[in-house]
């Protein structure tokens, strides 16, 4: 999925953010102090490629506040990273934790590559040298690392291990998403989209309507969505398109079924990155187009669960009239732009660090199995899952009802108040 134009992912952080300060009437001392990332990174990692030339690949981490916890957040591996998103992802994750109410601060990561084009071997020398970088400044009581874009189990097992030669032991707390039976948590591949299906299934209960009766449509094929789309059907619901982004062609395509997407099936013909063939897709059924035939489908519900900056102000109209409900399974997928016009249309918002949030939820509990060295069944994974979501949920639209906002505003208005208080609790302002 390409991330349009002169998009900056952090001045759209930082403008989301200004908003708040101001809602809520922040001191000076604390908008200074969360506008910014408290620490980041830089770094270069040089691989040798298995031709035999050597590569220099670009590595990132911003730790951008701690008040409340280790910092937490994933690594993404895309060639289109910069600093300015990870500055950003890396801000929206102190949010998630605070508004999940987890004991952690946000952090995020990235190395600007394209693991399409590197072999197992080139991502695991690339695994190994970010790593290498910043062994001194991650770890479990200080920042701990997770998979996001285009990162899976294995990479995370990678570093690990780097990790633990560097620093001599075991430290299975250092990073979470690992592989299930080598200190990964059972729950944790479907957390991320079950998270935001959890969500999605109490704002239905609010909204009056049925999962049975409604539909939606998709954007995105990984992992997120994957997971949403079957969890989604299970409850009654018919998932009538999901698009993915095309490697090969570099353009999108929509993948429409009617009677709505067998998620099993379809996962038969999805690449590692949640790439669809399109050659195959007829057989089984689906109609396929080009473009972003995803966020004009006549669907109920909305899920971009792709990249950021993917609604805009530019194709925000086309939204169809039938759609009642978003639900950001990617992280800052709407511009603030478009997102004035979606509240003035009186969709109703799930937002990007509530929605999305069961996936660092999960990873939370991972590290406290981790760090305890005794496993849970995925039974009891996923319902605290269940749990916290939803209790994160009522939180936010008790929030949104009593003071007539926006859910994305009362997301931030208590997540906002939740870290700045911790930094007035620790005596920092
Ligand atoms: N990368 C995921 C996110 O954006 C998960 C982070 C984590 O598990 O720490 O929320």
């Amino acid at each position: 999925m390409a991330v349009k134009g002169s998009f900056n992912a952090f001045e759209m952080a930082r403008t989301q953010f200004d908003r708040t300060a101001e809602r809520i009437g922040l001191e000076q001392a604390a908008r200074d102090l969360l506008r910014s990332p408290l620490r980041e990174y830089h770094f270069l990692i040089p691989v040798r490629m298995d031709d035999g030339t050597s590569r220099v690949f670009q590595g990132f981490r911003c730790q951008h506040n701690d008040a409340r916890g280790p910092c937490k957040g994933g690594i993404r591996f895309h060639p289109q990273e910069t600093i300015d998103t990870v500055r950003a992802l890396s801000m929206w994750m102190t949010w998630k934790c605070a508004v999940a109410d987890l004991p952690l601060g946000g952090g995020k990561g990235g190395v600007v590559c394209d693991p399409h084009d590197l072999s197992a071997r080139e991502q695991e020398q690339i695994c190994r040298g970010w790593v290498r970088q910043i062994a001194r400044n991650v770890g479990p009581v200080t920042d701990v690392p997770a998979p996001d874009v285009m990162t899976n189990t294995q990479h995370m097992l990678w570093m690990l291990d780097e990790y633990e030669r560097i620093h001599g032991g075991h430290y299975p707390g250092l990073i979470t998403g690992k592989p299930v039976g080598m200190g990964g948590s059972l729950g944790r591949k479907e957390a991320t989209g079950y998270g935001a299906v959890y969500t999605l299934r109490e704002a239905l209960k609010e909204l009056g309507i049925r999962p049975e009766d409604s539909t939606a449509s998709m954007q995105g094929f990984g992992n997120v969505s994957q997971y949403a789309a079957k969890l989604f059907r299970e409850m009654g619901g018919t998932v009538l398109c999901v698009s993915c982004w095309d490697q090969k062609d570099q353009t999108s395509y929509t993948f429409r079924k009617k009677d709505g997407i067998d998620v099993d099936r379809l996962m038969g013909i999805t690449d590692r990155f949640g790439g669809i063939d399109k050659t195959k897709a007829p057989d089984l059924g689906y109609e396929v187009q080009g473009g972003e035939a995803w966020l004009s489908e006549e669907a109920d519900i909305l899920f971009p669960c792709a990249l950021e900056n993917q609604i805009t102000g530019a194709n925000v109209g086309s939204i169809h009239k039938r759609v009642k409900i978003i639900v950001e399974g990617a992280n800052g997928p709407t511009t603030p732009e478009a997102d004035e016009a979606i509240h003035a249309r009186g969709i109703f918002m799930i937002p990007d660090f509530l929605a999305n949030a069961g996936g660092v939820t999960c990873s939370y509990f991972e590290q406290v199995q981790s760090n305890m060295n005794y496993f849970w069944t995925e039974e009891d994974v996923l319902a605290r899952l269940d749990q916290k979501m939803t209790h994160a949920f009522s939180a936010v639209s008790e929030v949104a009802r009593k003071r007539k906002l926006y859910m994305r505003d009362a997301a931030y208005m208590l997540a906002v108040t939740r870290v700045a208080q911790a930094c007035r609790d620790r005596g920092w302002i």
